[in-house]
């Protein structure tokens, strides 16, 4: 039984007559760079978020940037995070003159713990950028509130929870598009991937909007005339294409996701020394990576699914502030325990729209036996 960490492979079998099509056409209307397939994708992905703007971008992480450059901050601003994350949300931190400031996790939730953001807070502080991780909200209640009484801003690093939501002021809203600025990621194997490159801001604000567009088009609305220095970051007329036939099944992807994450569950209720992703309350989780908790033995496991070829991720193996130039950003008062912690606990198991119950059964029965033995 041959089991893939993520397989887009059988996604597109499943889907194949409808993607060749779509793909065809961008080809043989020429619709490269921005065109009609940029415009209805745009369109349908402000429709699906129930959000004013939708800009489209080159990846991810241009994402996280154009929404920083927007907010235009003096160099030197802070902006609290997490350390457990992909390197791009703080990447962008530091690349612009600002100070990432990270904050320590929910051990539950693996998001920005709510209640130790205030004290991290100076007057230098502009922004928080929590990150809804694994496809879950991070606590947004509790961060808008901070965030509209200390008057400072939010962005959302969405890029691993589109379609995710959360229940903000008794309506339920999806995730990046409660804060000032939400970014997206269409990386392949998240969980609206293209195939290759693309990312998305969204916001309601007009003026934020105006300014990414501009900043992602060389600074540049009307051609060959400059309003400021921006940079080069579009999203393909191809993958554009691809996203809108891939769109249309993301409720059904979610919750093949979700199915799978509730047989994981059940199959690893009674291991005790396995701790299964927490739900909130708030919100619901769309399973970008199912990630389990395992105080010991989390190499005795791994060890196990090499031998036996099952796929694996550690998200995240070290932290940030330890690591590299980020180090140097931690401030030194700052200890990160629980971030410390996951990075040894942590294990991510095969999570895709494709698992069968048997693929699942094979993954838990690794793991148990495993564990029987320490
Ligand atoms: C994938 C990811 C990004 C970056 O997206 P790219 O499209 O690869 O640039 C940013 N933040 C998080 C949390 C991610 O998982």
């Amino acid at each position: 039984m041959e089991i893939r960490m993520v397989d887009l492979q059988g996604q597109y079998q499943n889907i194949k007559g409808e993607m060749d099509k779509a793909i065809q056409n961008v080809i043989n209307d020429s619709a490269f760079i921005k065109g009609k397939y940029v415009k209805s994708f745009k369109e349908n992905l402000e429709k699906y978020l129930q959000v004013k703007h939708v800009i489209p971008c080159g990846n991810g992480t241009d994402a996280l940037q154009l929404a920083l450059m927007a907010m235009d901050y003096e160099k030197g601003s802070e902006v609290i995070t997490s350390s457990f994350t992909f390197v791009a949300t703080v990447e962008v931190i530091c690349l612009l003159g600002l100070k990432p400031v990270f904050v320590d996790i929910d051990p539950q939730t693996f998001n920005l713990d709510a209640r130790l953001i205030e004290q991290a807070i100076t007057e230098k502080t502009k922004c928080i950028l929590p990150v809804h991780l694994f496809g879950q909200a991070a606590d947004m209640s509790a961060i808008m509130e901070l965030a509209s009484r200390r008057k400072i801003h939010v962005i959302e690093d969405t890029a691993q929870a589109i379609s995710a939501t959360y229940i903000h002021d008794n309506t339920s809203s999806y995730c990046g598009t409660i804060g000032d600025i939400g970014t997206l990621s269409f990386f392949p194997s998240k969980n609206l991937g293209c195939y290759g490159d693309g990312g998305a801001v969204l916001t309601n604000n007009d003026d934020l909007a105006y300014k990414m567009n501009l900043y992602a088009n060389h600074g540049s609305l009307k051609k060959y005339y400059y309003e400021s220095i921006g940079i080069n970051s579009r999203l393909d007329g191809m993958q554009a294409a691809i996203l809108d036939v891939k769109l249309r099944h993301l409720d059904t992807y979610v919750s093949q996701r979700q199915k799978a994450a509730a047989l994981y569950d059940e199959l690893l209720k009674e291991t005790s020394q396995v701790i299964t992703p927490h739900r909130i309350e708030a919100g619901n989780h769309v399973f970008h990576q199912y990630t389990i908790r395992i105080h010991d033995h989390r190499d005795k496991i791994t060890a196990a699914f090499k031998e036996k070829g099952i796929p694996f991720g550690i998200y995240y193996p070290e932290p940030l502030h330890k690591q590299g130039i980020y180090t140097k950003f931690a401030r030194d008062t700052t200890a990160l325990p629980e971030t410390d912690r996951a990075c040894k606990e942590v294990l991510s198991l095969p999570m895709h729209t494709e698992l069968t119950a048997e693929m699942q059964g094979f993954v838990c029965d690794t793991i148990k036996n495993t564990l029987q033995d320490c």
